[in-house]
């Protein structure tokens, strides 16, 4: 069996299991390294080579998708990786990261619990990082930080320890002043939301040399600033990637702190659906029951050259499969489901189900946009993302 049919395999194990699931999203100001951090992850959960991770998206798994030269639409993946002796499924949602934001960054939010904030050590916080941590919180996304550059800092602006603490200290308080801000009037946000380092929310590093610290990986592989300071101004890059990889220390960092479907649904759901709270939809939905109605929201609409247009979403409740009958919100028909798919380091994978708790690849939904609710039964739609009121079309 190919390297690429047991990931395949190995992600459909992972499905079942939403307490192994962790549905991300990384969101970053301009230019502040989220596509080469994103790479990195790729690369090290051996979805692409390791050596062109930075350079370029390219699979390393069927060698005559090399050879053909695919280019690899990085808008979702996913990855699996071993944390504690048990492997996790990572779906990571990519947001645009051009300044028009608004509808795109949010509606990627909406299919996440977890959103990982990269600042760039030398600009520090940066308008664009407050909007994407506003739209986080606002879907009820919980967020982590990684202060990227950090290279920058020991080579070219030749910090010592102090001032790179001091430094990176003040990123982390300013991060933390506005998720504060945003939080307070959060009744639903009861835990504390802050990042800080002894907890492990914040992991340091350099997406360009692929190396990464954070106070567990430095507990583990017994490596300190100091260690980094040297092995930076050596020039001895790739011997800090080889005993500090960064994917390791962020992927490890996902799967510790961001919460699994089952923990943020119950959350969730009320924040994002208006409808009967008591109704067995929102039980189902709360409770990621593959067994529930089918509720899935479409977070985007990509074209495969192949398949024609296909709509992506979070599956939020019952289980998603080929020939299903579906209502897709503001239409009056019903669409049928052509195929369903997983993204598999960013091509689309067709399997046979997606159950609840998961990112799936539709195509069939003819009648879906971006935004979106589809389900088996006629139900209140999600709440709309871009927050314009939308003229409620009864269904006959
Ligand atoms: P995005 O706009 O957030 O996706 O940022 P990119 O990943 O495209 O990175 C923007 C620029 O910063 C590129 O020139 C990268 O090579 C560079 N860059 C990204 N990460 C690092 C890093 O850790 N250190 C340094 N020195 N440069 C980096």
């Amino acid at each position: 069996m190919g390297r690429r049919k047991k990931i395949v395999q190995e992600c459909e194990r992972l499905m079942d299991k939403p307490e192994n699931i962790r549905n991300i999203a990384i969101a970053a100001h301009v230019d502040h390294g989220k596509t080469t951090l994103t790479d990195n992850l790729l690369a090290g959960a051996g979805m692409i080579s390791q050596d062109t991770a930075g350079e370029q998206l390219a699979m390393d798994t069927e060698e005559d998708e090399q050879e053909r030269g695919i280019t690899i639409d990085a808008a979702n993946v996913s990855m699996t990786h071993e944390y504690e002796g048990d492997n996790h499924l990572i779906n990571l949602i990519d947001t645009p990261g051009h300044v028009d934001f608004g509808g795109d960054v949010t509606r990627a939010m909406r299919a996440v619990d977890g959103a990982l904030v990269v600042v760039d050590a030398v600009e520090g916080a940066m308008p664009q990082t407050e909007t994407v941590l506003r739209q986080a919180l606002r879907e009820g996304v919980k967020p982590t930080l990684f202060i990227n550059k950090v290279d920058r800092l020991i080579s070219e602006l030749q910090e010592g320890p102090q001032e790179m603490q001091d430094r990176l200290l003040s990123v982390i308080h300013d991060v933390n002043e506005l998720i504060r801000g945003m939080t307070e009037e959060m009744d639903d946000i009861t835990e504390d939301w802050t990042v800080g380092v002894e907890d492990g929310t914040v992991g340091f590093g350099s997406a360009l040399y692929k190396w990464g610290v954070s106070m567990p990986s430095m507990q583990r592989t017994g490596m300190d600033f100091g260690d980094i300071i040297d092995l930076e101004r050596a020039d001895k890059r790739q011997e800090l990637h080889d005993r500090t990889p960064l994917s390791d220390v962020v992927l490890d960092m996902v799967c510790e702190h961001f919460p699994n479907p089952l923990d943020a649904q119950p959350r969730r759901i009320p924040r994002i659906w208006r409808g009967d709270a008591e109704s067995d939809l929102a039980g189902t939905m709360r409770l990621v029951d593959e067994d529930g109605e089918l509720v899935m929201m479409v977070t985007d609409i990509g074209i495969d050259p192949h398949a024609g247009e296909i709509a992506a979403g979070r599956v939020f409740s019952g289980t998603i499969e080929k020939g299903q009958e579906l209502y897709v919100s503001g239409t009056a028909r019903q669409n049928r489901v052509q195929s369903v798919g997983i993204y598999m380091g960013g091509e689309r994978e067709e399997v046979e189900r997606v159950p609840a708790g998961n990112i799936a690849a539709v195509t069939g939904l003819k009648d879906a946009i971006a935004g979106s609710t589809v389900s088996s039964v006629e139900m209140t739609p999600f709440e709309s993302i871009e927050h314009i009121s939308e003229p409620v079309i009864t269904k006959s």
